[in-house]
């Protein structure tokens, strides 16, 4: 018996691989552009790392390029019902919906499907079959006790543990009497038989860690297992080459596999992709850094943001900033621009692994927010609302008035800057509102604190000065006034150059003002506040 016949013997029914490279025609893509993709397994945990990594396959392929989602499903146990929904919906929330993917009906959209591992099973068995015709790979009888004896005997002398070299009782096994145990129904796998030699060092240059040395593979590792589905390493060879990958865009954790993975497509004969590999979002956790992990921290999972009401646009623009840090600069200058208009380089993205910062990622978001006009923080506001805060939706129920209450100090050059998520809304606005305003609440008055001179600072103030028709720059000269009258100083300025001879400054006298109507004694401007607000409800607080 021949490599051939046994080859046949193994995979009776797979079709000669020519059938498929013929089938996935090579791409016709003007030159440099790049196809890559995202290849999750439906786990049902999307992590926000996977929501990185496709912003970044988006960016890298927006020049002509393919962004595709494939479904690495080989691992059934891992599998759960909905996971390629989950995927799919999570990519669509943030705006990174893929140009070729599966749906969850097992309906491919783009030209190089099925886009699921598990329904790929013919395609990958006729590449290892290829494989076994040009021994280049064998069955393997060992039982799970044979790999723990020969674990145990490289352990005790001391060697690397796997399957290589010496080590691989079957790579060596005359034809005829595989054959044999195969006839028999004895159960196997079919291993890579590797070429390597690890005394040899290979050159690896990745897109984002630079040059990297390794040993050569020499471990022969599974490319099918007994259930007749490829490893993941075996599947993303045979995928990546048909479906015409350039980049591989992947976390960092498998840079290790990269010597595997380039001999396997030198083995194979075909030209390898890019590797471009991200190192993992890091936390701090005490005085060191560790991986944002999904078991200890809520804001892995993407759908952490939904339910605080981050807006998708903030988590974007944040990974932006984590991406490439020059992004933060660049949208200081161009407040305007859409985000995917920025220059993005992916040879400036961390080498060590960036950190994932809530508190940099809301401060991110303020900024955001205030670029937003009030008729989109209203509707997004309510969207979330409707799901998440049935008394903000009540609140905003009343389109007209919430429009006004949003829009103070909104599209103007210093744009108001205190919302961060949608949950904090309904605190933030409040005192807008006089059922909610708190009049009995915890006033903090600051500096004039004498409930004597505040009294008199009230009632002076309505009684004498306030009109709701005054326009910004009157109203501002009243208050000015008022302060005169009083004893405060007009500005501020004059105040610090002669403290000793003012109460204190119009600043102090406009917070009691302003403490009296909100109960607060930050707020966005006052003017505006007290126009939306209305005479008439004013004085029904004070
Ligand atoms: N299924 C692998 C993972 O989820 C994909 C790795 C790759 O992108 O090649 O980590």
């Amino acid at each position: 018996m021949d490599n051939k016949e046994l080859a046949d013997l193994i995979f009776p029914n797979a079709k000669d691989y020519t059938y498929y490279e013929e089938k996935y025609k090579e791409r016709n893509l003007p030159e440099g552009a790049i196809v890559t993709r995202f290849a999750p397994s439906p786990t049902g945990f999307v992590h926000i790392g996977g929501i990185y990594q496709s912003l970044i396959a988006k960016l890298m392929s927006k020049n002509d390029g393919v962004f595709f989602v494939r479904i690495e499903d080989t691992d059934q146990k891992r599998e759960v019902e909905n996971g390629t929904k989950q995927i799919l919906d999570a990519l669509k929330d943030f705006d990174l919906s893929p140009d070729e993917f599966i749906d969850e009906n097992d309906l491919d959209h783009g030209n190089y499907g099925p886009y699921k591992q598990s329904l790929r099973k013919d395609i990958y068995q006729s590449y290892a079959k290829k494989l076994l015709e040009e021994g280049k790979a064998y069955p393997c009888f060992c039982t799970s006790e044979d790999l723990e004896k020969i674990r145990g005997d490289q352990e005790k002398a001391k060697e690397r543990t796997g399957y290589y070299g010496k080590w691989t009782k079957c790579r060596n096994m005359p034809i005829d009497m595989a054959a044999e145990k195969i006839k028999n129904g004895e159960a196997y796998i079919v291993r890579f038989k590797s070429p390597g030699n690890p005394d040899k060092k290979i050159k690896h240059k990745d897109v984002i860690k630079g040059s990297v040395d390794f040993p050569e593979n020499d471990q022969d590792i599974v490319i099918i297992k007994s259930d007749g589905l490829p490893t993941y390493h075996f599947a993303h060879l045979v995928d990546d080459h048909l479906m015409g990958t350039n980049m591989v865009i992947r976390a960092d954790e498998w840079l290790a596999s990269v010597p595997l993975h380039l001999q396997l497509f030198y083995v194979m004969g075909f030209k390898a992709p890019k590797y471009a590999h991200i190192s993992p979002m890091m936390k701090m956790d005490g005085e060191g850094k560790r991986k944002l992990s999904k078991r200890k921290d809520p804001e892995s999972a993407v759908g952490y943001y939904k339910e605080e009401g981050i807006p998708k646009d903030s988590v974007l623009e944040y990974l932006m900033n984590i991406a490439n840090s020059n992004f933060e600069i660049w949208r200081k200058q161009n407040p305007d621009k859409a985000m995917y208009d920025f220059e993005f380089d992916i040879k400036k993205m961390s080498v060590s692994g960036a950190l994932f910062d809530m508190v940099k990622m809301l401060d991110v978001s303020k900024n955001v927010i205030s670029r937003y006009s009030a008729e989109k923080v209203y509707k997004e506001a309510y969207e979330w609302a409707k799901e998440y805060d049935e008394e903000l939706k009540e609140m905003l129920d009343n389109k007209d008035y919430s429009l006004k209450v949003l829009g103070i100090e909104r599209g103007n050059v210093k744009p108001r800057k205190d919302i961060s998520k949608w949950s904090d809304v309904k605190y933030i606005i409040s005192y807008m509102y006089d059922e909610k305003f708190d009049k009995e609440g915890e006033f903090e008055y600051q500096k004039i604190t004498d409930k004597e001179e505040i009294n008199e600072i009230v009632s002076k103030y309505f009684e004498k000065y306030y009109n709701e028709n005054d326009d910004k720059e009157t109203w501002f000269n009243k208050m000015k006034d008022l302060a005169e009258e009083l004893g405060y100083a007009r500005e501020v300025k004059e105040y610090k150059l002669e403290p000793e001879k003012y109460k204190g400054h119009v600043g102090d006298l406009s917070t009691v003002i302003r403490v009296k109507v909100t109960g607060r004694c930050n707020t966005p401007d006052l003017y505006e506040i007290m126009k939306v607000l209305g005479k008439e409800r004013i004085l029904k607080r004070i």
